[in-house]
């Protein structure tokens, strides 16, 4: 069976008092797998929190080390107590131009760190208007992931773009469609066992309002949270419902 996993994405927000948040969160002692992935300054203060919560870092570069000003490398992030890394943020893939390539090339780094990648794929609204949402999909998740994929070593996160930050949410058949037949190709492509037991979780406007009704479609495992990430006071509950 797999875990159920709340991932929190606090993206560029967040100084040392929001560190806080971190203990309200753990206190509310969920059964699922947590993961917070603040801003890059505070990942070794979050991880010497230790509060149980995983902690991850937002990018990662794809070599380990070198003249790569402002990067930070996968084995950095582990070396500051990260156990996770998300990866091709649709916010990376247009604020940073990253594509596919970059994308598997930093996830192969993150492996040989020793870190779970979170993967994220996801269609605009132009593409999903012109019914390419799952070509779309197929590419990325094609191009994104390395071969080696297993349960441990990768979670695959399906956001639609043009649900991010914006309150707007796929129908929950829409949800399931994408799920699926992310599945489906994980199968297929890493064989049933490491296939089935990658988490995929849903992102995009995720609140304690909907977050039910989401987690309730099939193949959804859990969530890649923004906004809602931030307050303990909204990712509780989201937690509560995945629980
Ligand atoms: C995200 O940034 O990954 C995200 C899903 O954001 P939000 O929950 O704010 O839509």
């Amino acid at each position: 069976m797999r875990r159920k996993l709340a991932a929190g994405n606090w993206k560029m927000n967040g100084l040392k008092d929001s560190l806080a948040e971190l203990d309200a969160i753990a206190a509310a002692g969920a059964k699922s797998e947590l993961l917070i992935c603040p801003p890059a300054t505070l990942v070794a203060a979050a991880a010497a929190k230790g509060t149980g919560l995983a902690i991850g870092g937002q990018d990662c570069h794809a070599k380990t080390s070198g003249a790569h000003t402002g990067d930070i490398s996968a084995a950095m992030l582990k070396d500051a107590g990260a156990t996770h890394v998300i990866l091709g943020h649709s916010e990376r893939r247009s604020d940073h131009h990253e594509t596919d390539d970059a994308v598997r090339a930093k996830c192969k780094a993150a492996w040989e760190a020793g870190l779970t990648a979170v993967v994220c794929i996801g269609e605009t609204l132009d593409e999903r208007e012109a019914g390419a949402t799952l070509d779309v999909i197929g590419e990325q998740l094609a191009g994104s992931v390395p071969d080696g994929a297993t349960g441990h070593r990768l979670v695959v996160a399906y956001e639609p773009v043009w649900a991010i930050g914006t309150g707007k949410v796929p129908t929950l058949d829409q949800i399931a469609e994408v799920h699926d037949f992310i599945r489906a190709r994980l199968e297929k492509r890493f064989g049933e066992g490491a296939g089935l037991s990658v988490r995929i979780l849903y992102g995009g406007s995720v609140k304690p309002g909907n977050a039910a009704e989401i987690f309730a479609v099939s193949n959804v495992d859990g969530a890649l949270v923004g906004g809602a990430s931030l307050k303990a006071a909204d990712f509780v509950p989201i937690i509560a419902a995945l629980d």
